[in-house]
């Protein structure tokens, strides 16, 4: 298929042909294969809850590690232990880490949340608010968005570093303490330089936070404290959607999200939080396969692509 890089690749050639230059390879842009990705999602919700300390989020955990080693990504767990805001009790919560492409250098961070909320608490059922959520938007759609592009860039490894950063403990917060969510990237903002942290040996270009990007009828505004503390970084991202024409990210002002995004922004690091939070089975058990669609996870996918083969 014919990428946007590939019409103007051919025009460049052209013109260098012209010119009796060297002819370089046209940069090409994979194809985002929307149906392996929502199967992804899919599989996850089969997983069953994701919340801290279940056997779902570690067999989430084991498939992150084994499709980074089937394709030949480094993959490393950052382990650490708190206090679970909602139980009192002590959960291990771990970061994951995949790189791809050359190591060092100025690197594009992709992330997403890959726990699930303990509880469905504002279920309109006041007798199913204890069950756990299945997360299909909330938590399974942005991982089967980086799980597929792993699969893209294990197999086509990108000329400057990727690094997939996968949260844990983002969704057990309560209510009204906003420092109770979002613990994972909390510990990540302020320990990715130290010894040993597989993102200490690059730069960040920027992160891109992926939460809630698989409702039907996706719309993306510019979450608003991306646009406030990281506006030029936000931009270009809207940019190329619409330079790509992809209708789900409108360059609006949305509303403040607290997301994994924040810690990164706080510590000085460009972050942009692709959310829709127009969700209304957000934290209910209709948060399901069934509400979302592949066409949704492509719209992002394709955006990443674009950012990352032709940054
Ligand atoms: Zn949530």
């Amino acid at each position: 298929m014919c990428s946007r890089n590939g019409i103007r690749g051919a025009a460049l050639a052209l013109a260098l042909a012209l010119s009796g230059m060297a002819i370089p390879a046209a940069a090409e842009v994979p194809d985002f294969d929307a149906d392996r990705a929502f199967g992804l999602l899919r599989a996850q919700c089969e997983m069953g809850t994701r919340k801290p300390g279940s056997p779902g989020l570690e067999e989430l955990r084991q498939l992150i590690e084994s499709t980074a080693e089937e394709h030949g990504l480094a993959c490393v767990r950052l382990c650490f232990t708190a206090t679970d805001p909602l139980g009192g009790g002590e959960i291990q919560v771990c970061n994951m880490v995949v790189s791809a492409g050359p190591s060092g250098g100025e690197r594009l961070w992709l992330g997403a949340h890959y726990d699930t909320r303990p509880v469905c608490d504002r279920d309109p059922d006041p007798a199913r608010r204890s069950e756990p959520l299945v997360g299909a938007n909330d938590g399974a759609s942005g991982v089967a968005v980086l799980l597929h592009l792993m699969e893209i860039l294990g197999r086509t490894p990108p000329s400057a570093g990727v690094d997939f950063i996968f949260f844990d403990g983002e969704d057990s917060g309560t209510t009204g303490a906003p420092g109770t969510y979002c613990l994972g990237s909390q510990h990540l903002a302020r320990t990715w330089q130290d010894m040993g942290s597989p993102l200490a040996a690059g730069e960040p270009r920027g992160l891109i936070l992926l939460d809630m990007v698989g409702e039907k009828d996706l719309r993306i505004p510019m979450e608003r404290y991306s646009l406030a503390w990281a506006a030029a970084w936000t931009r270009q991202v809207f940019d190329r959607a619409g330079q790509l024409g992809l209708h789900a990210f409108v360059p609006v002002p949305g509303q403040p999200v607290i997301d994994d995004h924040e810690p990164f922004l706080r510590a000085g690091i460009p972050a942009v939080d692709l959310i829709d939070f127009d969700f209304p089975q957000w934290h209910t058990t209709a948060d399901t396969p069934e509400v979302c669609a592949p066409e949704s996870l492509d719209q992002v996918g394709r955006l990443l692509l674009s950012l990352i083969y032709e940054p």
